[in-house]
């Protein structure tokens, strides 16, 4: 194949599915100067008009959500039934922008002792987002849903695996009636991200992905004193305490590590279970995850496809490798199928502790780390004990000492009580520690890509 296209490759099969060119360097120069031409319009239109348009994106995605679903099934694996609710969710998110982002982004008057003092938001111009393919619409849509309403346009890097995900979305926008150019997909590889962060007309930069992948841009990025978002890696600890509801906290700890085949950033990794409960939540745990078989995405029932693509495959078993080398021990799958495809089995294992893979690192797929912890005190410790701060949840009978737990003691950026951690377009979303830092989402998430602005009239 020569370098200057890329390949999908559908993962359950391992046969290619489109191959899409790359774009040369005086193409993108193009692109950029185009999609600065559209916002530089798009700025002047009022929130009214933007929001019918986003309607509209909302409208075409749940008329065409079939079709999106397979595409992102096609090209990295996702069950097609999830894949169905992830359109669902951007549509969501679209109508959500657009029936609050002109309250969002409202002029607010403040009294001083001006004549008039105000704070006004104004789009910051093109922002470049670098996304993930883990849910290669989700992402995009949290992103461009509030940049667009804001009056920002965007360039879109995808990951290389979606070329297919990333093309469908710009059509999507072009075809409700948004300005050609306003919403641009760049087939780029990622050597070529630095020289789109540099060019002067792009204003701002939000990337979802790895640690490197966000260190790296950030670097470039605040060379330049441009903005960055950064949405990054998780190790997210689920607390199962001495009085919890073991059948909830099982199902759920289940759920949230096998959602997307255990390709989240928010899925739940460690499961730090306290010693009174800790052979009882195993079993109950065991059952469950051992009743979940990887199968074709394509269909219906299937609750659990392969994973993304071989190389992360192989790497995740690695991992798992190294942690049992290290003395962990394997008490379900750990082994590879001899499925064509990327397929890997729900994997646990228990006895982890620092200095293996399975506590240290983020594991980017269905396989859980159990740590036993001794009391509550210990349990917050260990969940603590991360370079990452994403998503932690806690379950216990005890809703208030949960409450406390999960407000003053876990450090996160999203704490859940009694259930696994997910995304909402009404609530703000993002990390701290090495798992980045901004927000995306609710009013936050709007507020990310535009100049505040005080406005003084003497
Ligand atoms: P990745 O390898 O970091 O790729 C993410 C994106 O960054 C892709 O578009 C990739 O392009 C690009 N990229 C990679 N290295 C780059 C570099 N040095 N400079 C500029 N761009 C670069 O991550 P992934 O494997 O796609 O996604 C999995 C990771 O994303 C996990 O760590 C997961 O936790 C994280 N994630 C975080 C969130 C969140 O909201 N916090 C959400 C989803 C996923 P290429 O594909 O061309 O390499």
């Amino acid at each position: 194949m020569p370098t200057n296209t890329i390949q999908s490759i559908n993962p359950a099969t391992g046969k290619p599915v489109k191959t899409y060119d790359l774009l040369r360097k005086k193409q993108v120069l193009a692109k950029i100067e185009a999609a600065q031409a559209a916002q530089t319009t798009w700025h002047d239109t009022n929130f009214g008009f933007r929001q019918n348009l986003m309607m509209a994106a909302a409208q075409a995605l749940r008329q065409r959500q079939n079709e999106y679903a397979l595409l992102m099934v096609e090209e990295m694996g996702k069950p097609i039934r999830e894949a169905k609710s992830e359109v669902e969710k951007c549509a969501w998110a679209c109508e959500y922008y657009a029936q609050n982002a002109a309250q969002f982004l409202a002029e607010e008057a403040v009294v001083t002792d001006a004549k008039k003092s105000v704070i006004s938001y104004q789009p910051l111009g093109l922002v470049l987002a670098v996304m993930p393919w883990n849910f290669p619409f989700w992402q995009v849509f949290r992103f461009a849903a509030p940049a667009l309403m804001a009056g920002n346009g965007c360039l879109l890097k995808h990951a290389s695996n979606v070329p297919g995900c990333a093309a469908a979305i710009e059509e999507l926008f072009e075809s409700v009636g948004f300005p050609k150019g306003l919403f641009t997909n760049l087939h780029i590889p990622s050597k070529d991200v630095a020289s789109v962060i540099k060019h002067p007309l792009v204003k701002a930069v939000t990337l979802t992905g790895s640690e490197p992948a966000g260190r790296s841009v950030a670097k470039t990025a605040g060379q330049l004193l441009k903005k960055t978002v950064l949405e990054l890696g998780g190790s997210d600890p689920y607390l199962v305490l001495a009085d919890a509801d073991l059948e909830l906290a099982a199902e759920a700890c289940k759920t949230s590590r096998l959602i997307n085949g255990g390709q989240s950033c928010i899925s739940a990794k460690r499961f730090i279970v306290e010693k009174a409960v800790y052979k009882d939540f195993l079993q109950l745990f065991k059952e469950k995850m051992a009743a979940v078989e990887p199968g074709d995405p394509m269909e219906e029932a299937t609750a659990m496809g392969p994973m993304a693509r071989k190389d992360l495959r192989d790497e995740l078993h690695e991992q798992v490798q190294k942690s049992i080398a290290a003395g962990a021990k394997c008490v379900l799958g750990g082994k590879l199928p001899k499925l064509q495809g990327a397929f890997y089995p729900p994997t646990i294992l228990t006895e982890v502790k620092p200095g293996m893979p399975a506590y240290d690192e983020e594991l980017f797929g269905p396989v859980a780390a159990i740590i036993q912890a001794e009391d509550e005190d210990d349990a917050i410790r260990i969940a603590n004990d991360t370079s990452f701060g994403l998503g932690a949840a806690v379950f216990t009978k005890n809703e208030e000492r949960g409450f406390w737990i999960a407000c003053e003691k876990l450090q996160a950026g999203s704490c859940f009580v009694n259930s696994f951690v997910k995304s909402d377009p009404r609530l703000p979303f993002g990390g701290i520690k090495n798992s980045g830092y901004g927000r995306e989402l609710s009013y936050f998430g709007i507020r990310e890509f535009v100049n505040i602005k005080t406005v003084w009239v003497q």
